[in-house]
Parts: structure tokens; C-alpha cells; sequence
């Protein structure tokens, strides 16, 4: 996870288990109303001064914005801080927080992150964390090192599972073991290339070591990185708290220990709790499990304030070379970036967050007119904007990908425009159209609220500030206003004195050195060398015995009896069930499904592209970006966009493969609409829809090539941090149909192909095509559309919608008339109820799936060599599609090989940040490693975890906690704006879950085994593997890889 100037770096791959069989979306749910409710009532008993389990209340507030009340509390002992937020949803959320300030960059916070959630004084077992995962239904679970923090997250809707995490979680940071083999898993330590081998060469290894070498891969990482060190000299925000991985092998487990010892301290701790369970058990458990076993301290964490330069600072640093860099001749980063006030400050953190929006935000801001649209780079620099991540917040602008040359020019620019913006201020338009931003913002109910405010309010409160003043945020927007109608120059005079008449401010300049990847390597080896070289020989003998120890303890199976864990008996049966209504406008379905949402609807569209030619295919992803960035009807694509901020929370285009449920050689193709709106807005919102659907404008071809620059930049920068789903969808490509199209779209291929457009020295050629796709894509012929709204506006809602759908183009065309362009196109009834037979074309509603029986499924192994210092390896293999009874034991078996046997190969012996197996709605069933300093090795652990698998060397309680795992997901919340969501994309329907969810408690041994044998054997099944990463010997020498 990357925010911020500088990284935050976590414990495991973030998000990873949401991105699973049940479609793949982020999840959450509340309903979020604020009436009479028990959290109401029991809140109301609190007052200030009232003293609960060694706690005393100090402040209690009612923010009716976001429906919630909070309260503050200290421990009278310790000092410790707690936030408690009293909210009407079931999806409670703890954490504590500890600030560290390291003053070397060894990473002693992140890799005491990593350390501590290894085992504990109660529950002394290895890594109770991730056996966690699957004892619990946790539908978040993660610790995060940011520059100045650590963070320990985690939130379940049930409350005996609330109880065993948070006894785990406090027992972890207040009293964990240390332990020195942990140390040198998590951390670094050296050891033989095989650790048996006292012949091979000592190497480094350690999670932490690789994870950070990873990060620098990415170029962004790096610059921000820099930058933050760089404006922030003196203190804390010099180092790097993740770890530099060259200073990495410095740190020693002593430091490691008392650094815990001043830092996890209740003295120097911040404990937050959200949603509707009670506080007083939670201060209950807290007290007695944790702090009354301490006394007050003063850790003496704080960061001071950074003296200020008198005169402005320049500096240049160097990087890695990109090879799939848009313009390879143009790969210098530069920015200017201003050291702004106090983030304590709310209302001054609030307004210069907001002017820094007026500042860089979309193409009407100044900065974007100036830097972007005169295609000097291609996009802004990384950290653009404000950021609040650290003690002082801070403001960065400038431009990746320009030439060296050009850096002069932009310099001027941005001097120019900061003197053109005091003079000339901001058209009150994008002001009202920022507010209202703020005001969707509040109101949409995103995943995982209680972890949003947890990270909204850590850093201000890390820095002694009031989270609760955060949280006023309607009255921040009140003060905003009046303070702009009492000095119309308001927001002028900021931009004066914070970047005119500020000297702190620093221009840093990055651009590539060919030798800088082999340089970073020789450093390395010297660094090697020379710790090699001061060993004894008793040492060596140290360090191979050590070797075989942690081999030996990683592989010995682990009592984790201590733990505490739900039952499968904790399960409900059965799920709340999302009804939804069905009608039609014309031979348009549309889907309406009842939702608190808060005063917002939420509209999609699905089209698909069946009709459309080969040839075009690749381009539909670029289509997808540009098609609401272009302009429409009579606005261009500024005033586009400024209509999209007034009157929506975004308008978004995407494409999508929808696999069948029921086979695997076939599934939908086409392009996604997603848009919200507050009620009153959803007029407009329908006009900008219809516009864009029968007068999209595609005559700009300068504006069309600054966002090709952008999404060939973005789509390169991404790599790095999503190598493991590239080669996944590299892997899968030679499985299925569907596979072949994914790789077209959201492959490595597409990252190529956007690289090739962006190379084009004109792009008329690629600018014709598009009217060309919009003919295929942009009607309504085969469109089904869904509105979640609450019950009240449902009525009104669906005229818009009706008045949508009859001025599109396409209304009305009798389907008879139109012959399928294709022969390889089936129908299949829309509603799951009607679905199980294929359905002669005009018979109701129906979709048309691409159906390929004659696709044979073949393997395939890629190696793209690409500049990383770390490897993403993933192997496929096709098994079966979702309704298949089979699925869901393949679904529990991934669950079961990633947490009892990929996890200890490849994480702990293999030093991986990651690694594990998912099947999803794909019936790909997906092994991959990320962060990964092997490749071949891997391959052969994820073989070997299948050979396990068969063997069926797994008891009853493995089972059922990968049981419990897979039920975390598919219980997972989901927002109002999703709901509704699975049926309307992929026809699966509330009878069909309940059949998978019938068969999920009924898997059993034999069930596994069996299911391993028959779809997981080489021979049996296809597999397709892909590789990213550096060279690699033995792979050039074996002929069934290819090299790309
Ligand atoms: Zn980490």
C-alpha cells in the first residue's frame, strides 16, 4: 500500500484476500442510520469524568454527519490515548498505534512490525498473525509501519471473534517473544545459498529485506522516498523506517528489542475501537489484558519541528532505467515541493487540502492546463499535491517523464503559475465543485469505514492533535465558506505566503543511470563481502547451524492449541438475503435494488462487444479511459469535467470478462459503466450519460495524447507493485477463451500495446478508431442497467434512467433484425431463475455469451526478463467454473495449501513477501509469490503443495479453518452501492449462494483429496506458468520457457 510522500509498508500483501471467488470487489456494509438505536442509548451513559476499568472519560461528541459519537478516553496509569466511535454498523474495527521515530534507516520499526505479530508470551506458538487469518472471520487484518507509526489493525462482525483477535493483537505489541530465529525469518540474517549446503556462497536473506528491495524497484516509490528525506532533514523523516535495504544488515536483534522496549509502550500509545459493539468490554479486556501491567513512562517520540531554510535547496538523485517507459529518451522526474504548517492544525491542514486540490486536480486546475496539457512529461510526478503523512504537511508539484533538458522550463512554470493564481485566484465553479466533493465524499459509504477513520484521524492524533476535531467536517466546510466571503483573496493570500514567500522548499531531480541497477548490485556485494570476510570460523559454523535451526523450526508442525478460534458451529446457516426488482424499458433490463445509501444513487450499465472487430480489441481499454476525459454533446472536455465534480462522485468506464457459471469455455465480453450522485443530481448525472453515448467528441488529438502519456506512464509505474497479478494473467492466458481476452486487456500485452501508441509520433490513426468502437459499444442492443437507491427515490430514479435508455442510440431495433457477427455466440437467459437452458434468441431477456467448444487449452511458460532485483512467479491451472460442485473444494483447498503450506515454503523458508494459491470466478486455480527472491524454487514448492494435497497430510482442524477463511470472504460486508452486484454481472443468484454456501460446510477430507487428484495432476489438467523478473540462467537454458 502506497500513501504519502514516503511509503507505508505492511505486513502482508494488502487486500489479497478480497480479491477472491466472490467476484473480486472490495466488500463492506453498514447501514449507517442514526436513530434510537442501542449504540445510541448505551452511548448516552458516558459522560466526562466518568472513571470505567482503569479509564477516565474526557470528551464525548456527536458527529450527526457521519452518524456517529465519540468519545475519548485516558488511562490513568499509563497515560495511554483511546478514541472510541460509537456507530450503528456491525463491522467493528480495533487498533492501536504506537508512534516510532527511528533515526537510521535499519527499518527497526517495520521489521519489529513483522517481529512481534510472531509470537507472544500467551500464545506462544510461530506466527499466531497469520494462523489467525484462518481461526477467525476477520474481515480485515494487517499492521502497517508508516514514517512516524505502527499500526495494528483488524475488524469482524462478530463479537466473540472481536474478543480472540483483539487478545491476540495486545498480547502481540504489548508482550511478544522477540525471538531471535523470527529476528532473522522477518528481518535479515545470512545464511548459505542452500541453507544444508556449507559449500554454497552465504547470501542475504529475510522477508523485510526483500520486501524493500521490491518497493525501490518502483520508481515512484524511490522519488517519494527521496523527497520526503530530502524536505525533511533533520529528524525522523530523514530515514527511511521501512528499511533501506543496503542499511537492513546493520540492524541487531538487541536494537530490535529496545527500540520495543521505549516504543510499545501504553505511555506512547493510541487505542481507537469503531462500530456497535460495547466500549466498556473492550476497556475491560484492554485493562486487564494489557495495561494494568504498566506504569506511566515518558517515551520521548515526539518529532520536532523542522527548522526552516532561508533559502530554497536543490538536488539530484538517480534511479533504475524503465524499459517499458512510454519515450525511453524521457525518463527525468522533477518537482518543486514546499514544507507547509503543522498538520495539528485542522482547519489549516483542511483548507490547504483543498486549495492543493483547486492547485493539481483534473484538467481544469491550473497546474494541469500548464504542466500536463503542454505534454512536456507525461503525467505529474509522484506525490503530487498535498500530504499530510507527516508532523508538517507538505505540497509537491511537478512532472515524470520529461526530458532532462526540459527541467528549466519546468521550473518556470510552476513559478509562473503560483504568481498567476495570487493574481487571478480560483473561478468559484471548481470551488463549489470541491465542496461538493466533500459533501459526496461523507455520504458514500465505502468499504471498511471504521479502517478509513482509524487512518484519517493516525496521523494528526500520532502528533498529539484532536481526532475528533478531524471528524467535524461539515463545520470545517461552514468555516471554509464564511472565510472566503470574509476575504475574497483568502485562498490567495495562502498560496502567497505558503509558496511565494516560502523559502523551505526543494527542487529534486531524478533521472536513470544505466548503471545504477548493477551499481545498487555491487554495493550489495561489497556490503556482503565485507561482513562475510570479519567472520570467524566458529562464526560460520554460527551461522550454518543457525541456517538449519530455523529450517528445523519452520518445518515442524506448530501446536496452535494456545490460539483462540471461532467454530464452524459460529456460522450461521444461512445469509441475509438482498432482494432486487426487475423491469424493463423496451427489451432493456433493469435492475433496482433497495438500499440505505445515504442519499446517494448509485447507477451501472453493462454493454456488451460481441459485434465488435478483432482488430479494435485491443483498443477498448484505452476507450474506457478516455471516453469520459474527452468531452461531449456541446461541453469540451474541460467543462466536461467540471460538470462530472459538480454534479457526481465520478463517472467511470471499464472493461470487463464475465466467466460463465456454468462453463468454462465460455463468458460475457464487455464494457462496464459505474457513476453515483446525490439524489437531487441525478438528472445531470443521466444527461452526462446520454451525452456521452450519442455525441461523445473524439476530435482533440493533443488531449488524446496527454492521456495516452498518462495511462502508458501508469500503467508502467504499476508493475513493480502488481507484478504477481500480471503474471497471473500471463499464466492464464493459454487456459481459456476468457483468459486470452483478460491478457489482451489487462496483461502485460496491454502494457505493451499502450507503450507502442504512446510511441506513435501521431495518433489520427488511433483517434479513428475510436468513433469506430463507440459504434459497437455506446448503444443500447445488448445493455442490462441497475440502480441501488433508497426505496423512495426508486420511482423517480427509474424515469431518468427510462429517458436514458429511449435517446440512446439502438432503441427500439427489432431484434431479429441484427445477425450476430459472430458464430461462436450462445444466449443464455439473463435471470439465474430462468437459466439451465440455452434460450432461442428473442425469448425475454437474455445475454449473449462468447462460446468457443473447440478451445483447447494448452500450456505455456513465460519469462519476462524484466529489471526487478526480485522475482513474481504464477502458475494457473484451469479447473472448473463456479456452479460446478467441485468448486467449492477447490476454493477450500487453496485456502488450505497457501495457510498450511505455501506460506511456511515460501514466505518463511523462502523469504518471499508472499505467496499462496486463490481460485476465482475465473476457474483459474491461481499460485503465485510476490516479492519473491526465487522463481524455479517456487515453481517447485507450489508443485510439491499439490503433491501434500493428495497425500492428504491435513487433519480435521486445518480443514476447518480453511473453511472459516473462505467464510470470511464470502460473508464479508458489502457496501449498499454493491449490493445486488453478483447477480447483476454474473447472474449468480441468492439460491445459488446458499447451494455453494450448503456444500462449503459439507467439504471433507476425501472431498479435498479428491479434488486435488482429479483436477490439480499434470496430465489431468493444464497448467500455464509466467515469471516476472531479472535474468535468470537456468531458465534461459531450459527450452520450455519463453523469454520475452
Ligand atoms: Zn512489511
Amino acid at each position: 500500500m502506497f500513501v504519502g510522500a514516503a511509503g507505508r509498508w505492511c505486513r502482508r500483501i494488502a487486500e489479497r484476500r478480497e480479491k477472491d471467488a466472490e467476484g473480486g470487489r472490495p466488500v463492506n456494509h453498514c447501514t449507517c442510520r442514526w436513530n434510537s438505536s442501542s449504540v445510541g442509548e448505551r452511548i448516552r451513559q458516558y459522560t466526562v469524568g466518568k472513571k470505567i476499568h482503569g479509564f477516565t472519560v474526557n470528551q464525548v461528541t456527536a458527529v450527526p454527519d457521519l452518524f456517529l459519537t465519540a468519545v475519548k478516553l485516558n488511562h490513568d496509569n499509563t497515560g495511554a490515548q483511546y478514541l472510541h466511535i460509537a456507530r450503528d454498523d456491525p463491522n467493528n474495527l480495533f487498533s492501536v498505534q504506537f508512534r516510532t521515530t527511528p533515526l537510521n534507516s535499519t527499518g527497526v520499526p517495520h521489521i519489529l512490525e513483522h517481529v512481534v505479530l510472531c509470537g507472544s508470551e500467551k500464545y506462544q506458538c510461530r506466527d499466531p498473525f497469520f494462523k489467525m487469518l484462518t481461526r477467525s472471520l476477520a474481515t480485515f487484518m494487517n499492521a502497517f509501519t508508516a514514517s512516524d507509526y505502527t499500526m495494528y489493525p483488524f475488524s469482524t462482525q462478530n463479537s466473540k471473534d472481536f474478543q480472540n483477535l483483539l487478545s491476540v493483537y495486545l498480547d502481540a505489541a504489548f508482550f511478544p517473544c522477540l525471538r531471535e530465529l523470527d529476528f532473522w525469518q522477518e528481518g535479515w540474517r545470512l545464511e548459505h545459498e542452500t541453507p544444508d549446503d556449507p559449500g554454497s556462497p552465504l547470501v542475504f536473506k529475510g522477508v523485510v529485506f526483500n520486501e524493500m528491495k521490491g518497493v525501490f524497484a518502483n520508481n515512484e516509490n524511490l522519488y517519494a522516498q527521496h523527497l520526503q528525506n530530502k524536505l525533511l532533514p533533520d529528524h525522523t523523516y530523514s530515514v527511511i523506517s521501512g528499511g533501506d535495504p543496503l542499511h537492513i544488515p546493520k540492524l541487531t536483534w538487541e536494537e530490535l528489542k529496545s527500540f520495543h522496549a521505549t516504543h510499545y509502550h501504553p505511555s506512547n500509545a493510541r487505542f481507537f475501537t469503531y462500530g456497535d459493539l460495547p466500549l466498556e468490554q473492550h476497556l475491560q479486556q484492554i485493562q486487564e489484558e494489557a495495561l494494568c501491567k504498566f506504569h506511566n513512562i515518558d517515551p520521548g517520540t515526539s518529532v520536532p519541528i523542522q527548522p526552516r531554510w532561508s533559502e530554497p535547496r536543490e538536488c539530484h538523485v538517480t534511479c533504475g532505467p524503465d524499459s517499458l517507459a512510454p519515450d525511453p529518451a524521457k525518463q527525468t522526474t522533477y518537482s518543486v515541493s514546499f514544507l507547509l504548517g503543522d498538520i495539528t492544525d485542522s482547519f489549516e491542514t483542511f483548507t490547504l487540502s483543498l486549495l492543493s486540490s483547486l492547485l493539481v486536480s483534473g484538467p481544469n486546475s491550473p497546474f494541469y492546463k500548464a504542466l500536463i496539457d503542454t505534454r512536456i512529461g507525461t503525467d505529474f510526478s509522484p506525490s503530487v499535491g498535498y500530504d499530510g503523512s507527516t508532523r508538517e504537511a507538505c505540497f509537491s508539484v511537478g512532472l515524470q517523464g520529461i526530458a532532462e533538458h526540459d527541467i528549466k522550463t519546468v521550473k518556470q512554470i510552476i513559478t509562473k503559475i503560483i504568481d498567476e493564481v495570487i493574481e487571478n485566484g480560483f473561478e468559484e465553479e471548481r470551488i463549489e465543485a470541491l465542496l461538493h466533493k466533500v459533501e459526496i465524499q461523507l455520504k458514500h459509504q465505502t468499504t471498511h469505514f471504521g479502517l478509513a477513520l482509524a487512518t484519517y484521524v493516525a496521523t494528526n492524533w500520532n502528533h498529539d492533535g484532536d481526532p475528533v476535531e478531524m471528524l467535524r467536517i461539515s463545520e470545517k466546510v461552514a468555516r471554509f465558506r464564511q472565510s472566503l466571503k470574509d476575504n475574497p483573496h483568502f485562498l490567495q493570500d495562502k498560496v502567497k505566503q505558503y509558496f511565494k514567500e516560502n523559502p523551505h522548499q526543494l527542487a529534486l531531480s531524478m533521472s536513470p543511470d544505466v548503471g545504477y541497477l548493477e551499481n545498487q548490485t555491487k554495493v550489495e556485494k561489497g556490503k556482503l563481502q565485507e561482513k562475510v570476510n570479519s567472520l570467524s570460523l566458529e562464526e560460520r559454523q554460527e551461522i550454518y547451524k543457525k541456517g538449519l535451526e530455523l529450517i528445523a523450526a519452520q518445518s515442524t508442525s506448530q501446536d496452535a492449541s494456545s490460539l483462540p478460534a471461532l467454530e464452524i458451529s459460529d456460522i450461521q446457516q444461512t445469509f441475509p438475503l438482498t432482494p432486487v426488482e426487475m423491469s424493463y424499458v423496451g427489451e432493456v433490463p433493469v435492475q433496482y435494488c433497495s438500499q440505505p445509501t445515504n442519499g446517494i444513487v448509485y447507477f451501472k450499465a453493462f454493454t456488451n462487444l460481441n459485434t465488435l472487430p478483432e482488430e479494435l480489441k485491443p483498443y477498448v481499454p484505452l476507450f474506457c479511459n478516455v471516453i469520459t476525459r474527452m468531452g461531449c454533446g456541446n461541453l469540451d472536455y474541460r467543462q466536461q469535467d467540471q460538470q462530472i465534480e459538480l454534479k457526481t462522485g465520478g463517472m467511470a468506464v471499464s472493461p470487463k470478462i464475465l466467466q460463465d457459471n456454468d462453463n468454462l469455455d465460455m463468458y460475457e465480453q464487455g464494457v462496464l459503466f459505474t457513476s453515483l450522485c446525490l439524489d437531487r443530481n441525478l438528472p445531470d448525472m443521466m444527461q452526462l450519460w446520454m451525452d456521452i453515448f450519442n455525441s461523445p467528441r473524439f476530435e482533440d488529438e493533443e488531449h488524446l495524447r496527454v492521456l495516452v502519456m498518462m495511462a502508458a506512464q501508469e500503467l508502467a509505474n504499476g508493475i513493480p507493485d502488481s507484478g504477481h497479478q500480471y503474471a497471473a494473467v500471463r499464466a492464464g492466458k493459454t487456459l481459456t477463451s476468457a483468459g486470452r481476452l483478460q491478457e489482451m486487456f489487462n496483461g502485460i500485452s496491454q502494457v505493451q500495446h499502450m507503450k507502442r501508441i504512446a510511441e506513435k509520433p501521431e495518433l489520427l490513426s488511433v483517434l479513428r478508431k475510436l468513433p469506430r468502437i463507440k459504434m459497437h459499444l455506446l448503444n443500447n442492443e445488448n445493455m442490462r442497467c441497475s440502480v441501488n437507491a433508497t426505496t423512495q427515490v426508486i420511482a423517480e430514479a427509474s424515469k431518468e434512467v427510462e429517458k436514458f435508455i429511449r435517446n440512446i442510440p439502438g432503441f427500439g431495433k427489432k431484434k431479429k433484425d441484427k445477425k450476430l457477427i459472430r458464430s461462436n455466440i450462445t444466449e443464455k437467459a439473463l435471470n439465474p431463475e430462468e437459466a439451465g437452458g440455452e434460450v432461442s434468441a428473442g425469448s425475454g431477456a437474455t445475454k449473449k455469451l462468447v462460446f468457443e467448444p473447440t478451445f483447447k487449452a494448452c500450456q505455456m511458460k513465460t519469462h519476462f526478463q524484466l529489471p526487478f532485483p526480485v522475482n513474481y512467479v504464477s502458475e494457473c491451472v484451469r479447473t472448473v467454473p463456479y456452479m460446478n460442485p467441485d468448486f467449492t473444494k477447490l476454493h477450500v483447498l487453496a485456502r488450505l495449501l497457501t495457510a498450511k503450506f505455501l506460506h511456511r515454503e515460501i514466505r518463511e523458508k523462502g523469504g518471499a513477501y508472499g505467496g499462496g494459491v486463490n481460485l476465482s470466478h475465473s476457474g483459474l486455480f491461481t499460485f503465485y509469490s510476490y516479492r519473491d527472491p526465487n522463481s524455479i524454487d517456487t515453481i517447485s514448492a507450489f508443485r510439491r503443495s499439490v503433491d501434500w494435497a493428495k497425500a492428504g497430510k491435513f487433519t480435521q482442524e486445518d480443514i476447518d479453518e480453511a473453511k472459516l477463511s473462505v467464510f470470511s470472504t464470502v460473508d464479508a460486508p458489502v457496501a449498499p452501492s454493491d449490493k445486488g452486484l453478483d447477480r447483476f454481472l454474473y447472474g449468480i443468484s441468492d439460491e445459488m449462494k446458499q447451494k455453494r454456501r450448503e456444500e462449503l460446510f459439507a467439504v471433507d477430507h476425501g472431498g479435498l483429496v479428491g479434488v486435488a487428484n482429479k483436477h490439480l495432476t499434470t496430465g489431468h489438467s493444464t497448467w500455464g506458468a509466467a515469471i516476472l523478473g531479472p535474468e535468470n540462467e537456468s531458465i534461459a537454458r531450459d527450452p520450455t520457457w519463453v523469454q520475452r
